[in-house]
């Protein structure tokens, strides 16, 4: 049996162990020494031989001894019991323990950590939530609507895909949806015709998600009241989307994140998941270019790449096989570029008429606008792409002196420190006058503070 296999049927097993149990104790063994106990783990051995069976008590930890006496006189009748429930050949032997991390000492340190975190809440790129929240939120549920951002880039469809791959081993209902098209250069991921453009018939326990922090950056959802909301994302902000969620704006993606949330997953990566993460990791660091391309992500990239990744046939798929549409179109729009009298700010304009010309549509432009930020001397790139005749989706794209982010936000956006968009209403004159306005405004600021 695959080790992830008997990984997923341990734990079944536990919980069910776990559940047994739980419903003994609730139905009452008739042992005084055992009084309002609460069964909060049980982990097993991989022979099966033995169970380690965590409990707690509102009572506190003064009680753990009489409990534990009584828990282990009457184990002889809860394996008993068990035996008779479970089909399995053999019943582990019992060690109970004492779980103290529901105690009041815990309680206070607990306390204190919230409140030393709550120093500095509202830095923007401090991480929040936990992989391994998410990740036991992942065991808990059972049928997933799996999601990203829409028009989702190559760190969304790899990270949606791979996510996919992860809870279908863990034998997972899961639906993987986007109302956008999977970009052309990434329909190579495995399983990638698998993300519907309709999420259908829910119900779903738990909705993921991934690369966005704002639900109206995601597609329209299901009804939200009874399900779970779940995020995974590493924008920078202060408010993480989902009642559970795992945010860390210095991550170098989405993959990372996956592959960090392993560990208290009961999976290992196998090559499919393996090409997800490092195609998340090459996509979101411009191909190990960029300032996220930190240790991690090399060391997760590697891993990947040492279980089979081929990292040439990864760039032969999504760089090296452009639709020859997409490079006339690239054509009109670099004839566009325009840069500003000072050199240090410069912009490029996508229009609805060079689509139709050109008959190609948004999901070709990824990349473009980093042709005007390879421009010596300029420190902000700026893209206008028309969305309606009189709207316009701005992109920018900083050297790394900039941050973006922030001047996105001020038009209602947001993103990464040197990567970040917003959308704006008005004709492209006016549009253009705010933007370049803000852009201004933020290089004097790093001007005036580099001269401090
Ligand atoms: P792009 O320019 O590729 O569309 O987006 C660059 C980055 O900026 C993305 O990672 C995305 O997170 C962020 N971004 C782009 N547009 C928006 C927006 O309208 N709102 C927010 N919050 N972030 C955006
Ligand atoms: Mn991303």
């Amino acid at each position: 049996m695959p080790a992830e296999m008997a990984g997923i049927r341990l734990r079944r097993l536990a919980e069910q162990i776990q559940m047994e149990i739980s419903d003994l104790l609730l139905r009452g063994l008739k042992d005084p020494r055992i009084g309002f106990v609460t069964i909060t783990d049980v982990e097993l051995s991989p022979d099966l031989s033995r169970a380690w069976v965590y409990f707690s008590t509102p009572e506190g930890p003064e009680k753990q001894e009489q409990l534990l006496e009584g828990l282990r006189s009457a184990s002889g009748f809860i394996r008993k019991v068990l035996g008779k429930r479970l089909h399995i050949k053999q019943i582990p032997e019992f060690e109970f323990k004492y779980d103290h991390s529901l105690d009041r000492g815990d309680r206070i340190e607990r306390i204190l950590a919230d409140v030393r975190e709550k120093e500095g809440w509202d830095d923007p790129g401090r991480t929040r939530g936990s992989a391994e929240e998410v990740a036991r939120a992942l065991r808990e549920g059972k049928r997933f609507l799996v999601t990203s951002h829409r028009n989702p880039d190559g760190d969304a469809v790899a990270a949606v895909l791979g996510l996919g791959n992860i809870l279908r081993r863990m034998d997972r209902e899961v639906v993987l949806y986007n109302p956008d098209p999977v970009p052309h250069n990434f329909r190579f991921l495995p399983r990638s015709d698998e993300i519907l453009t309709e999420y259908g018939t829910g119900p779903f326990d738990t909705i993921v998600v991934m690369d966005c922090s704002e639900l109206d950056r995601a597609g329209p959802l299901p009804e939200l009241a009874g399900s779970r909301l779940v995020g995974i994302d590493h924008h920078l902000t202060t408010s993480p989307l989902g009642d559970v969620y795992y945010l860390d704006p210095r991550a170098s993606s989405i993959g990372e994140m996956l592959h960090r949330m392993l560990p208290h997953l009961p999976l290992e990566m196998d090559i499919e998941l393996a090409t997800c993460i490092y195609t998340s990791i090459l996509s979101d660091t411009g191909s190990f270019r960029y300032s996220n391309t930190t240790p991690e992500a090399l060391h997760v990239a590697a891993e990947a790449v040492g279980l089979g990744v081929s990292p040439w046939d990864v760039s032969l798929q999504v760089y090296e096989s452009q639709p020859v549409e997409r490079v006339r179109l690239l054509a009109r729009v670099l004839d566009t570029l325009e840069i500003d009298a000072s050199g240090r700010y410069g912009s490029i304009l996508v229009t609805q008429e060079m689509f139709e010309q050109t008959g190609t549509s948004l999901e070709l432009i990824d990349g473009f606008i980093n042709v005007p930020r390879g421009i010596r001397g300029i420190e902000v790139a700026i893209q206008f792409r028309q969305d309606g005749a009189e709207r316009y989706k701005v992109s920018f794209r900083s050297r790394g002196i900039v941050n973006v982010a922030e001047i996105a936000e001020q038009f209602g956006g947001g993103g990464h420190a040197n990567a970040s968009g917003c959308s704006l209403d008005g004709s492209l004159e006016e549009v253009q006058e705010r933007i370049y306005g803000a852009v201004e405004k933020a290089l004097r600021a790093c001007d005036s503070s580099q001269e401090r």
